[in-house]
């Protein structure tokens, strides 16, 4: 099997975890460089992410051409085009439509870290994409690439999210602790004032949170829970 073809089995499962946990819903999208090239893949438009399929995947280059494919592209791609053409460390890119994330944006509350998953962003706050407009120019794309800056995440105001990382595992461990950071502030934030992590705090826990074991367990565990719940049948 080629490196393309076990790519596009990953980026697929990735797809269905975020579905099932509820960070895209019938739209949002996950996308991630081919190794030494200037081309992505990405899932498509009109396939549900909970069923999106390795032969589903499409093929982009960085002006926004699709490769080879036979589905429509996504409509927010230009979020995916121009953040690899800005950051080029990034291999991976997710654009998620998470509840809690947007609910505390909803609120101008900023998300800094207060429980151990916000860790792995730094002391932040995460910065914020004020306009809630969808993302379908290159200017947009680009102002949201500039709001990304050199972090692994951005908000995008009552709208979603971005997350970048070095690798499909990573940027969705990444996924699951921006929703979790933001889930536990909120709740938190109901009981009364929230006591925020030190910077120190912040750069203790994030040292270990980022480990490549510890983001492979994140991976393993999602994969197994969904393969229980019958969500990966053919793979
Ligand atoms: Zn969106």
């Amino acid at each position: 099997m080629s490196e393309i073809d076990e790519l596009k089995i990953k980026l697929a499962m990735a797809c269905r975890l975020l579905c099932r946990a509820e960070l895209v819903d019938y739209s949002g999208h996950i996308s991630v460089r081919i190794p030494g090239t200037n081309h992505f893949l990405i899932n498509p438009h009109p396939i549900s992410r909970a069923e999106v399929k390795p032969e589903d995947i499409l093929t982009f280059d960085l002006e926004g051409k699709r490769l080879e494919g036979k589905w429509n592209l996504p409509s927010e791609l230009p979020m995916h085009t121009r953040t690899y053409r800005a950051r080029e460390d990034v291999q991976c890119v997710a654009h998620l439509h998470n509840r809690m994330v947007v609910i505390l944006s909803m609120a101008d509350r900023p998300l800094i870290p207060a429980s151990n998953p916000g860790a792995s962003f730094g002391p932040g706050p995460i910065p914020v994409y004020q306009d809630p407009a969808l993302i379908h120019t290159n200017e947009q794309g680009d102002a949201v690439a500039r709001t990304l800056g050199s972090g692994d995440a951005a908000i995008l105001r009552g709208h979603g999210s971005i997350v970048v990382g070095s690798s499909i595992e990573r940027t969705f461990a990444a996924c699951i602790d921006l929703e979790e950071s933001a889930t536990r502030l909120c709740y938190a934030s109901l009981l009364g004032p929230v006591r925020f992590y030190t910077e120190d705090e912040v750069q203790r826990v994030a040292k270990g949170r980022g480990r490549l074991p510890v983001i492979q367990k994140i991976w393993d565990h999602s994969i197994a829970k969904a393969k229980v719940a019958g969500l990966l049948d053919g793979f």
